[in-house]
């Protein structure tokens, strides 16, 4: 994933994002056939937030760039784009951005890369790689209908020489501090795609929760690592990554500090003197028991290494 995919959902209840259940066999190619300057994926994502976009019913999955990918809608639920009940209710819609000030190879370079992730996520052959065109006979998308054989070749193309490919080696030293970064506290759940999803997925791993494959797709393994995360600390546990589920997953980073896990009955002050740690100490590392003596579920506490 060389580009840098940014969750920015429709909110539940919009009636452009309807919540009908996906399984998705089909990824349909659309343009957004707005070449105004400034007309990215993040003002796109803005747009199918706005009144024109739920008058209109429409609403698609990803919105891709020169730079980045924004998500809309979960890939297990419909969106509106393809002109036809049929196309809606079987693809993954992708829009890929055309304004002028847009290197639109590039653009398409990153859509080329999502595909073949989802692909891959969705066993979705090679065939049922469409153009919006297939579903309604719309010309969409535009700029790649001319060429869209060759486009199919880029998705097919084995490019494990090409340069991007270098964007996989360890990251430098600014580099990883820049990923050091809060992930911008994004909500996450199931059905949710890309570069926030695969942090979350490292945290988890680091954290002692097996979500399996670091793949960049929240699936049900991650969500049940999710969920036993939330379990074990108390939160509310709907496998969905918000606030305060991201800081407990801040503090699983932390190298200085270890994991141990608190059984029924055991107290702070009990833990706090068979660890001999300051009761401080162990509060500031947990702040959501602060206010628990007895602690009343199990739960996962941070101790400083001795
Ligand atoms: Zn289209």
């Amino acid at each position: 994933m060389g580009v840098e995919f940014i969750p920015d959902l429709i909110p539940q209840g919009a009636n452009n994002r309807p919540g009908t259940p996906l399984h998705p066999t089909y990824i349909t190619i659309h343009n957004t056939e707005n070449t105004r300057r400034g007309a990215n994926a993040r003002s796109h994502a803005e747009y199918l937030k706005g009144q024109e976009a739920v008058q209109r019913n429409i609403s698609w999955h990803f919105t891709v760039d020169d730079k980045e990918a924004v998500q809309s809608l979960l890939t297990n639920e419909v969106g509106w784009h393809t002109g036809s009940s049929t196309g809606d209710q079987q693809s993954i819609g992708i829009e890929i951005c055309e304004h002028e000030d847009c290197n639109f190879e590039k653009a398409v370079a990153n859509t080329v890369e999502l595909v073949r992730d989802l692909m891959k996520q969705f066993d979705i052959p090679i065939t049922n790689v469409v153009p919006h065109k297939h579903w309604d006979g719309k010309n969409c998308p535009r700029r790649l209908l001319a060429k869209w054989d060759s486009f199919i070749q880029q998705i097919q193309a084995d490019d494990r020489m090409k340069p991007e490919q270098q964007q996989e080696q360890p990251p430098t030293q600014a580099q990883s501090q820049q990923q050091e970064q809060p992930p911008e506290q994004a909500r996450l759940e199931a059905g949710c795609y890309g570069h926030k999803v695969r942090d979350l997925q490292q945290m988890l791993q680091a954290g002692g929760f097996d979500c399996g494959p670091m793949d960049g797709y929240y699936g049900p393994r991650t969500e049940a690592a999710v969920r036993n995360l939330q379990q074990l600390n108390g939160l509310k546990t709907d496998g969905v990554v918000g606030p305060n589920t991201w800081k407990k997953l801040e503090l699983l980073k932390d190298p200085t500090v270890y994991t141990i896990q608190m059984q029924p009955g055991e107290t702070l002050a009990g833990i706090s003197k068979r660890y001999r740690v300051d009761m401080a100490e162990l509060i500031r590392l947990n702040p959501e028991i602060a206010n628990h003596q007895l602690v009343p579920k199990r739960l996962t506490l941070r101790i400083p290494m001795q």
